[in-house]
């Protein structure tokens, strides 16, 4: 079976959710569907929760009565039936009638869940109605029902796996099974999610658990690109990239994938393809175990980044400097994404400067203190395995013209980070497309 998750703007229309109806049963095929929220309702729900929050009943019921109305219009277009049009206005105005009882009672993040839950609830209903509109076999299951998180609030595979299983074998034969994404409950019980833009990882936590043969994310665009296509000249469509080089693109920038999403599917070697909605046939991107030997596949950018250098004659690299230093970023919950050190000095990047100050301060007991901010990481991405000879000098020359203040290598066998000016960002991946990727793009890779 194929697991198929489909965002925001995928089912964001009538006849976005038409063609998703299309997409899933195009094949004949078992499909497994994730759907995310309709674009947009999902910031709406958390507009009404923070009138909630500021006891503003007012705001929250004119925002609820003007997403309603915005529903209500949705089950004239996308059914052709009075039955269906009937069957989901009485399920829609239940749920905003279910939204209007929030105005009036004491308002928590617990309250805010529910609510927030409600976007994917409406929109899984709405397409299962379409799909059994139009006769095909298809079943709504509630995530909440499987999807559930434990006492960390991660994820809980087993327990996944376990009731989902279950269900599964109560509802066989059909051709379509459709749940929400993004929502679950957590190890009380209680609804809850796995956070902004989290469907992607529902869809790679239920392929984990069916063992699924593929996991299909449906996007608006034909893949992971080479480089950035709102910056750079001439991207390309990754065709194929190994879970390590996906994770690693997720996290620098390409914003297509969520970066956690990626981890079940690949424990469970289970192959994530992205796909395109509005080009269905072309191929897309392949993330699986595959490891293409040498080869450099795409480069990303990651901005708002801060340089911290701590520069020490006398402290330096003694036994526990490091561990002293990284405690104080530990204690200000402010991750750390490179490091370079020498025997003099230590430069560590940043992506969170709430704390900049107090880390400073803490940090200048070590030595001299020096902060550099509008940074970007320029993260090439490849099998750059160590005994692979070449790839640096490559990397580098693409960099020759440009102020590079760090440089790290040897962290992973899959990227080269380089810290270079924002300002100077767009020179730097240009230059590391023309060098890099020219002859790939050239044969449309
Ligand atoms: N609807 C949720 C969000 O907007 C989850 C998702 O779409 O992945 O973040
Ligand atoms: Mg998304």
């Amino acid at each position: 079976m194929k697991v198929m998750k489909f965002g925001g703007t995928s089912v964001g229309s009538p006849e976005r959710m038409k063609n998703v109806a299309s997409l899933v049963t195009r094949s004949g095929e078992q499909t497994f569907v994730v759907l995310s929220a309709m674009s947009g309702t999902t910031n709406t729900l958390i507009e009404i929760a923070d009138y909630l929050y500021k006891k503003n009943p007012e705001g929250a019921n004119e925002v609820i009565n003007t997403l309603e109305e915005k529903y209500m219009q949705h089950v004239d277009e996308l059914y052709a039936t009075d039955e269906y049009k009937t069957k989901t206005r009485q399920f829609l105005v239940s749920e905003f009638e279910y939204l209007r009882s929030f105005t009036k009672d004491l308002f928590t993040s617990f309250e805010e869940k529910c609510i927030v839950a409600q976007g994917e609830i409406m929109s899984t209903n709405m397409v299962v109605n379409y799909l059994q509109e139009q006769g095909v076999h298809a079943v709504l299951l509630s995530a909440l029902d499987f999807m559930r998180t434990d006492k960390n609030a991660e994820p809980d595979p087993p327990y996944i796996k376990e009731k989902l299983s279950a269900i599964m074998a109560d509802n066989e034969g059909y051709q379509i099974y459709i749940t929400q994404g993004f929502i679950c409950r957590n190890a009380y019980g209680e609804v809850d999610n796995l956070l902004r833009g989290g469907s992607d990882y529902t869809a790679s936590l239920i392929g984990a658990a069916l063992n699924a043969e593929e996991i299909v994310i449906w996007t608006d665009i034909d893949g992971m690109h080479n480089n950035d296509p709102r910056i750079v000249d001439k991207t390309d469509a990754v065709q194929q990239l190994n879970f390590e080089e996906a994770a690693e693109l997720a996290y620098f920038g390409a914003k297509i994938l969520h970066p956690t999403c990626i981890q079940p599917a690949k424990y469970a070697g289970i192959p994530v393809r992205l796909k395109n909605t509005m080009e269905p046939d072309a191929y897309g991107t392949i993330i699986d175990n595959v490891i293409v030997r040498g080869k450099i596949k795409a480069v990303a950018a990651k901005d708002n980044i801060v340089a911290i250098k701590i520069k020490s004659s006398r402290m330096l690299l003694a036994t526990g400097f490091l561990r002293k230093v990284f405690e104080i970023f530990e204690s200000y919950q402010t991750p750390i994404d490179m490091i370079a050190t020498s025997e003099v000095g230590l430069s560590i990047s940043i992506d969170n400067a709430t704390h900049l100050d107090e880390i400073v301060d803490e940090l200048k007991k070590y030595g001299t203190v020096t902060v550099d901010t509008d940074m970007c990481i320029i993260c090439v991405v490849g099998d750059l395995d160590w005994s692979n000879v070449g790839f640096e000098t490559l990397a580098l020359d693409a960099m020759k013209d440009i102020p590079v203040r760090m440089i790290s290598y040897g962290g992973s066998n899959y990227n080269i980070s380089f810290l270079v000016r924002e300002a100077d960002k767009k020179r730097a991946l240009q230059s590391l497309s023309n060098l890099l990727f020219e002859t790939t793009c050239a044969n449309g890779n």
